[in-house]
């Protein structure tokens, strides 16, 4: 089928079935577009849950679309396709539970990025998500804090808190920011003298320290409509950059790395967010408990924010 006839049976079917299509910010244009509402992942999920909907879309990867369920669980929730974050992967169950052992004399509390699977949420007191983490951090009474997974992000908020932090794993990273160099900026700032360096959390340190904003995608998006600049160059998944264009025509944004390109994100299509709809798959499906469980740590963050 053609773009065109896959997005009318789309539209159609969305209708037909009262579905709801969320996609997140690093998605392909033309999934931005057939999308009810386009976000970072906490925002989406949140977003989910006003919906009058029978049936969520998910189009990201697989922790957003559990979110999603853990905060819909009468919901049914269908990612199109089997997409993994590879920063998800690297955090288990096990490591938690051995970490907790580990500092148990220091009485830690346990906070994961809103980017870990279901089962780990489970496991710990709070979640956070990029652009919370360190108020996060700063409202728990705990002196030390199991965080992860990932170590960029933890290295970030360690500068903005007191709290002793141990990073579960220790290296913990996304492959796509992580990859980003103070080379890659440098190159751009040569060829844009003008522009603006906005880059994400989960960048490492050296390229933090040279941006003039650090902030989720949604802070990157207020940052850059309030701001006088016209040129940015942005540090996180090139996605984004479709929708600051396409909410800032008048200004102009520039990839920090032409490599940033999350390989996950983009598995989604046109044809598979049909194909969801139609077959209604891929059913995310996941055990209450963990989702009573899991709840609770994302219900504290939200009460916190
Ligand atoms: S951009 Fe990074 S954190 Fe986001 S889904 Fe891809 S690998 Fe995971």
């Amino acid at each position: 089928m053609e773009n065109s006839e896959y997005i009318r049976e789309i539209l159609r079917l969305k209708k037909e079935k009262n579905a709801v299509i969320l996609a997140h910010n690093y998605q392909r244009p033309e999934i931005q577009d057939i999308a009810d509402f386009v976000g970072d992942s906490l925002g989406l999920s949140i977003e989910a849950g006003k919906t009058k909907a029978d049936i969520i879309i998910f189009c990201g990867v697989d922790f957003m679309a559990e979110t999603a369920k853990i905060l819909n669980p009468d919901k049914k929730v269908l990612i199109p396709e089997k997409a993994m974050c590879p920063m998800a992967m690297m955090l288990s169950p096990e490591e938690i539970l051995t970490a907790k052992k580990k500092f148990k004399s220091q009485n830690p509390a346990v906070v994961l990025y809103v980017n870990t699977h279901a089962s780990c949420k489970a496991l710990s007191d709070y979640a956070c998500t990029s652009a919370n983490a360190v108020r996060i951090l700063n409202s728990i009474t705990n002196d030390t804090i199991i965080f992860g997974p990932d170590a960029n992000l933890a290295d970030y908020a360690k500068k903005h808190t007191n709290k002793n932090i141990i990073t579960i794993p220790e290296f913990g990273n996304c492959p796509t920011h992580h990859q980003i160099s103070v080379n890659d900026i440098k190159e751009a700032k040569t060829q844009h003298p003008n522009a603006k360096f906005i880059a994400h959390p989960e960048c490492t340190r050296e390229v933090l320290e040279i941006a003039n904003f650090v902030g989720s995608t949604e802070q990157m998006l207020k940052f850059v409509k309030s701001s006088d600049n016209g040129e940015f160059i942005v540090g996180t998944e090139i996605g984004i950059i479709y929708r600051l264009r396409k909410e800032n025509p008048n200004k102009k944004f520039y990839p920090a790395s032409n490599t940033a390109i999350c390989p996950n994100m983009k598995m989604t299509t046109l044809e598979s967010v049909y194909n969801a709809l139609k077959f209604e798959k891929y059913e995310i499906n996941l055990d209450k408990e963990i989702m009573d469980k899991a709840r609770k740590s994302i219900e504290r963050m939200i009460a916190i924010v």
